[in-house]
């Protein structure tokens, strides 16, 4: 079966997640790709594939050798619908301006990673749509690599482990990941862009919910009395550095982002998310805030000002560093290849930051798809089967 018609099978079914629902899997949608994944296994001889009561899919395929895990995630981003997929394939793309079928176009000059594509065959959306080749690209390239071991079984390979995730998109992948049952030495993520890309280093991330409740009065008599909960959410926000925001960062540079803001005189919420690719850096944008919040509180006694923050994911770069075998091994297939490596820190998270943290180290390979989450999102098909060989190499013995 053709890696690129099963590129296009499982993009064509919905899987968008939603952070509104507080269920695991956020949509029950996410299960329609489970069941046609499992009902696949099962074909491609992995005997034990099944989906679990969470949506997760796990099968595994005993060979001799390390237990080497494979992971990609089913659901795909919130920004842009995933309903009514209709991917259109560019032959020998030559360079620029692509038109969308709605009147969107997708030119070089806004999207200059383009440049590099030209020549090779790409898949796009009809601009109505995200493709969700984040991460259906890296399930295809999964499946066309086990595919591979099917079709031809005298081809040595390590026992293979693998995972189909949901709710990564919301941060939720790992949530009810049972790792045993997975039962890898280690893994990896296919979900990331390029092909020559190792990603094993992301940021250390906290989000930080701040209430405050003012005293409210009329205003006509407020003199000395009323306490506006909306000036002092302002004034906390002045006490941040005003150069650290997403806007005036790149790079391995932290910030804090205030995401939310609601409220009147008497309420007031805050939602900041904050993001640091160091450990000591992560704590001190912490410290900032509580030091921040406990010089309004005794500025403003009469208000009450909350701050409670939670632990997003951590950088997995000192938890890899500290087991650097996947990442060895990953370097080593590549270069077979002939794709020079690149080490790359990501400016988010994937679930292996969380798997990585969780004593399953668990580096993001490429996938060869592009700007994801939206309508300009493509699938470069020869980098996307560079990667299934990649992927066959990695699980050979
Ligand atoms: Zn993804």
């Amino acid at each position: 079966m053709d890696s690129l018609e099963r590129f296009i099978r499982y993009v064509k079914i919905d899987t968008q997640a939603s952070d509104q629902t507080g269920t695991t899997p956020s949509t029950e949608k996410q299960k329609d790709l489970g069941v046609l994944l499992v009902k696949e296994l099962l074909d491609l001889g992995l005997e034990d594939a099944h989906m679990d009561e969470y949506g997760v899919v796990y099968a595994h395929l005993e060979g001799k050798g390390t237990r080497i895990g494979l992971n990609a995630h089913m659901d795909t981003a919130l920004e842009v619908t995933d309903t009514n997929v209709k991917p259109h394939l560019i032959k020998d793309y030559k360079g620029g301006t692509i038109k969308l079928a709605n009147g969107f176009e997708m030119s070089p000059a806004q999207f200059p990673v383009l440049r590099k594509h030209v020549g090779h065959d790409l898949v796009v959306t009809d601009g109505n749509t995200l493709l969700g080749a984040d991460d259906k690209a890296g399930i295809a390239i999964i499946m066309s690599a086990l595919q591979y071991f099917h079709d031809n079984p005298k081809v040595q390979h390590n026992t293979i482990c693998v995972a189909f995730t949901v709710d990564e998109e919301i941060g939720e992948g790992p949530l009810h990941f049972n790792y045993r049952k997975f039962n890898a030495k280690y893994a990896y993520t296919i979900d990331g862009s390029d092909p020559s890309m190792i990603e094993a280093e992301n940021f250390n991330a906290y989000a930080a919910k701040v209430n405050i409740t003012g005293v409210s009065i009329h205003p006509g008599e407020a003199k000395g009395k009323l306490i506006n909960a909306l000036l002092i959410a302002n004034e906390l926000v002045s006490m941040l550095p005003v150069k650290e925001t997403p806007f005036d960062s790149e790079g391995k540079q932290g910030y804090w982002h205030l995401g939310g803001l609601n409220g009147d005189s008497e309420n007031a919420s805050m939602s900041f998310i904050l993001r640091d690719f160091k450990d000591d850096g992560i704590k001190n944008r912490i410290n900032v805030l509580k030091d921040a919040i406990n010089k309004l509180q005794d500025k403003y006694p009469q208000a009450k000002i909350s701050i409670e923050f939670k632990e997003q994911y951590r950088n997995m770069k000192k938890f890899v560093d500290k087991k650097p075998i996947a990442l060895k091994r990953a370097r080593a297939v590549m270069r077979k290849n002939g794709i020079e490596p690149v080490s790359a820190a990501i400016r988010g998270g994937t679930d292996g930051a969380t798997f990585s943290r969780n004593g399953l180290i668990t580096p993001n390979l490429g996938t060869g798809s592009y700007n994801h989450h939206g309508r300009f999102e493509f699938l470069d098909i020869q980098e996307f089967n560079k990667m299934i060989s990649v992927v066959i190499d990695l699980m050979k013995k």
